[in-house]
Parts: C-alpha cells; sequence; structure tokens
C-alpha cells in the first residue's frame, strides 16, 4: 500500500456513496451530524465488535459482558457528577451569532494558556482581553460563557415534570457499577473481575462534527476491571497491552496510532494514570479513539453513597472488606472505525493510466468476505447455487450487473477480499475463478474444494 496522502473528505465521500454510512433522516433533509451506518458499515461495525469480544472477553478468562437500560434512575446521574458537572462552556458570537465551546476556542488560539486548568471566570477574562477571533467572521465579541448541559433529557409517563424527568445515559460505564453487586452474586466469581458493556451513549455535543467522529449519538465499548486495592497500576499496565494487541488485531498502522500518557496535572483527582489511544487522522490530526484510566473506587463509592446499598467486597482470602479499584478501558466504536476506513483507503495506480479504490481491511473485519459472479446472465442459476453453498458461511453478495472488470473494481471498493467468477468453463470443468483483492492474483479452484480453499485463504490472513 502506497503512502500517498487523502484528505479526510476524499475518503468520507467514499464511504457515502459506496454505501458505508448514509445521512441520517436523509429523505427529510437530513439531521446534522446524525449519520446511518448502511449494510457495508453495519458488518464492519460487527465484525469491529467480533474482535472485541474475542480480545477481551474470551481472550481474558476475568471479563464478562452485560447489556444493561440506557434509561436508568436518574440519581445515577447525580452520584457521578454529571447532573451537575456534565456542562460545556457555551459562547455565541455577538456579531455572526455562531457557537463554541469557549474552551475549544481558546485552546487554538492562544497555546500560550492551559485551558484544561481555567474556570469559567478565567475564560471569560481571556474572551474579554479580545485576543480571540470568531472563526467565521473575525470579530472579537462574544456573549458570557453559558455553561450547557450535554445530557439528553427527556420524561418517563404521561407527565413532563421536573419528578419524571430522566436522561439518555452519556456513558455505558454506570450500567456496569450500579450492577457490580449482580454480577459478582449471580456469577458466583471473586476479584479481579472485568465487566464489559457493549452499547449507544448519547451527548448533546456543542460542536459535534468530522463526520462520525464527533456525534451526538454514538456507540461505546467499556469495560470495568474491579481489583483489590493497590494493585492499580498492575492491572492498568495489563490494559495498555491488552489494548496494543488489540490495535494490532484490528491492523491499523503502527505509525498513525499512539499512546498519550496524561501529565499528572491532567489526572482526575482520583487518578493515579490515565492513556489516551489517538489515531493521526487525514486533515484533523490525532484524535482519541480510546482511554484507559484508573479510576480507584470513585465511582462505587460515589454510589454507596447515594443508593444507601453497601458495595464493598469481603475479600475471601484475606477476610478484609473493601470498595474494589477499577480500571477503566473505554473505547468508541464509531471512531475505531472511522480510523479503520481512513487507514484502509488507497487509490492504487495501476498500468495503462488506470486506477482503483481499494478499501485494505482485514480480511476478517471487510464487510464481505466473498463476491459471487456469473460471467454471463445465461450463467446465473448456476452460480446461484455456488452463492447459495457458500452464504450460510460467510458474509456474502451475489453480484450479476456489469462487466466483471467493473465487479472487480466495485469490490475492491468496499474492502471484500475475495471474488469468485463462475464463466462458461465451469459447466465443463466444475472449477471457478478466484481473484484475491490486493494482489490481484487469481486460481482456479473445483467448486467441490471451494470452501476448504477460502478457509485456507482467510486463516493464512487471521488477525485474531
Ligand atoms: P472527547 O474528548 O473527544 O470529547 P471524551 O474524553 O469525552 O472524548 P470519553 O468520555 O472518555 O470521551 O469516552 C470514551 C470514548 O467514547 C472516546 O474515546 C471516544 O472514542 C468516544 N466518544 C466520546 N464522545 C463521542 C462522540 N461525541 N462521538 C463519537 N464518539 C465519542
Amino acid at each position: 500500500m502506497s503512502d500517498k496522502k487523502y484528505t479526510f473528505e476524499e475518503i468520507v465521500n467514499h464511504l457515502v456513496t459506496s454505501g458505508f454510512v448514509y445521512k441520517g433522516s436523509e429523505i427529510y433533509g437530513g439531521l446534522a451530524n446524525s449519520w446511518d451506518y448502511g449494510p457495508l458499515g453495519t458488518l464492519l461495525k460487527n465484525h469491529v465488535k467480533d474482535v472485541f469480544r474475542h480480545h477481551f472477553i474470551r481472550g481474558i478468562e476475568y471479563n464478562v459482558e452485560i447489556d444493561p437500560a440506557i434509561i436508568m434512575n436518574p440519581k445515577v446521574w447525580e452520584a457521578t457528577g454529571h447532573v451537575a458537572n456534565f456542562h460545556d462552556p457555551l459562547v455565541d458570537c455577538k456579531y455572526c451569532h455562531s457557537r463554541y465551546r469557549a474552551d475549544d476556542l481558546i485552546k487554538e488560539q492562544r497555546k500560550d494558556l492551559d485551558v484544561d486548568n481555567m474556570n469559567q471566570d478565567q475564560m471569560n477574562e481571556v474572551l474579554a482581553s479580545k485576543t480571540i477571533k470568531c472563526p467565521s467572521c473575525e470579530h472579537t465579541d462574544f456573549t458570557p460563557i453559558r455553561q450547557f448541559q450535554m445530557m439528553f433529557k427527556t420524561f418517563i409517563g404521561v407527565t413532563e415534570e421536573k419528578t419524571s424527568t430522566v436522561y439518555l445515559r452519556p456513558e455505558t460505564a454506570q450500567g456496569i457499577f450500579v450492577n457490580f453487586k449482580n454480577v459478582l452474586r449471580t456469577t458466583r466469581r471473586k476479584l479481579p473481575i472485568g465487566i464489559v458493556d457493549i452499547g449507544k451513549s448519547f451527548r448533546n455535543e456543542i460542536t459535534p462534527g468530522n463526520f462520525t467522529f464527533r456525534t451526538r449519538e454514538f456507540e461505546q465499548m467499556e469495560i470495568e476491571f474491579f481489583f483489590k486495592p493497590g494493585e492499580d497500576m498492575k492491572w492498568f499496565e495489563f490494559f495498555k497491552e491488552n489494548c496494543k494487541e488489540f490495535v494490532e488485531k484490528l491492523g491499523l498502522k503502527d505509525e498513525k496510532v499512539r499512546f498519550r500518557d496524561h501529565e499528572k496535572e491532567e489526572l482526575a483527582f482520583y487518578s493515579q494514570a490515565t492513556t489516551d489511544i489517538e489515531y493521526d487522522f487525514p486533515s484533523i490530526g490525532w484524535g482519541e479513539l480510546m482511554g484507559i484510566a484508573c479510576r480507584s473506587d470513585y465511582d462505587l463509592k460515589r454510589h454507596q453513597e447515594m443508593s444507601k446499598v453497601d458495595l464493598t467486597y469481603l475479600d475471601p482470602e484475606t477476610n478484609e472488606r473493601y470498595i474494589p479499584h477499577v480500571v477503566e478501558p473505554s473505547f468508541g466504536l464509531d471512531r475505531l472505525m472511522l480510523a479503520l476506513l481512513m487507514d484502509s483507503y488507497e487509490v492504487e495506480e495501476l498500468d495503462k493510466g488506470d486506477s482503483r479504490i481499494v478499501m485494505h481491511l482485514a480480511y476478517d473485519l471487510a464487510p464481505y468476505t466473498l463476491s459471487v459472479m456469473p460471467l454471463s446472465n445465461k450463467l446465473n442459476e448456476k452460480a446461484k447455487e455456488v452463492f447459495d453453498m457458500l452464504r450460510v458461511d460467510y458474509d456474502c453478495i451475489f453480484d450479476t450487473t456489469g462487466s466483471i472488470g467493473k465487479r472487480y473494481r466495485r469490490e475492491d471498493a468496499i474492502g471484500t477480499p475475495f471474488c469468485i467468477t463462475y464463466d462458461f468453463d465451469s459447466l465443463e470443468d466444475q472449477s471457478v475463478t478466484i481473484r484475491e483483492r490486493d494482489s490481484m492474483e487469481q486460481r482456479r479452484v473445483k467448486i467441490s474444494e471451494l470452501k476448504e480453499t477460502i478457509d485456507s485463504l482467510l486463516r493464512a490472513k487471521k488477525t485474531y
């Protein structure tokens, strides 16, 4: 694969036109920053989850998965501090009324300042100093900062009253903490134990954008790993190592991924260590894909205080009673997918000025593994028999339209590793041609040996 640079827009355009992602509610004119995954995106997403589950659930003996509700008792979000603190500092340009996050504006334009450690008054002072320009109209007059609650509110039942207010969860993690005791009891496990939750989270982001990088509805894969206090750094390093292995299995290019350890000043007061795993996105640069954080006993303690339910653990070996500590690896599935799609895109120059778009996705991740193609419509019926034989075992397309060359290009552009062509000779020799995506090499294989051949080709490229 060449190291030619592509722009973010160019790749997004390909993802939308080829059907990985659709504009949300498109027939109604869309909804800003809302995206739907088409069949290709959905298959890819499921495959990424397969790798995740294989690595972090089957692969780590302590881990189990649960599926908690999205709408939880609102006291959960009081306990976590989200009701009081999950706000973004919002400002409007007084001249053109464009809306921004004050911290983002200052971060971009005043590199000399440490925005992460500024309070609202300090940010207001910077804005009042007229050193910050509105990116759209260049004026320097902003409204004072207003804190904007990022949790989506809704109501349970028929009345829209304060007492019936609930929130869409802004993270998947809390469904894990509130079920910690349930999981321990019903699985009869001891510490350490890891609990995984994969599902949708919702944040009313002020500045969504960059395609699926920041949306108001997104999918997370979070693990809360509970252990005896004092073992924090051991498990933190364990998960750092496992995240490295996971990223390798996905096949992201080494030089495009970095682990960024948080400086002491960046850490929450309860955290001994935090690392972000970032990807170097075309045009937009480094962006966070996931984080690994030591969270001590912070969350369980808060829930114990709020719920008045004892969340301590009685250690059967030492007879000590304590609130377990936690390491939290937290993955953004949509960002991971976006990184994979950006990472695998190539416009490959071929002979005679020809070119093809290829998505070099790992064979296990590609939406479809195979496309079966009859050379002529006269062969559709026989080729369909081959397709029917394969489709129960593989994600498979049956493609009868356009020239074979065009069909190959279509499959390359969505990352399908193998094209299987049924031609007139197939009627005689009971064989088909398999063409491989990356090498474009073709080989003739007996239909009776087709599954075996595909399996061995897949095995050779297996990443997990
Ligand atoms: P950011 O700083 O980019 O807003 P965060 O630090 O708030 O992210 P976390 O709360 O740590 O994010 O969430 C864990 C992961 O969830 C992130 O690493 C990211 O991959 C994903 N994520 C968070 N917010 C969004 C969003 N609005 N859209 C898509 N993915 C998101």
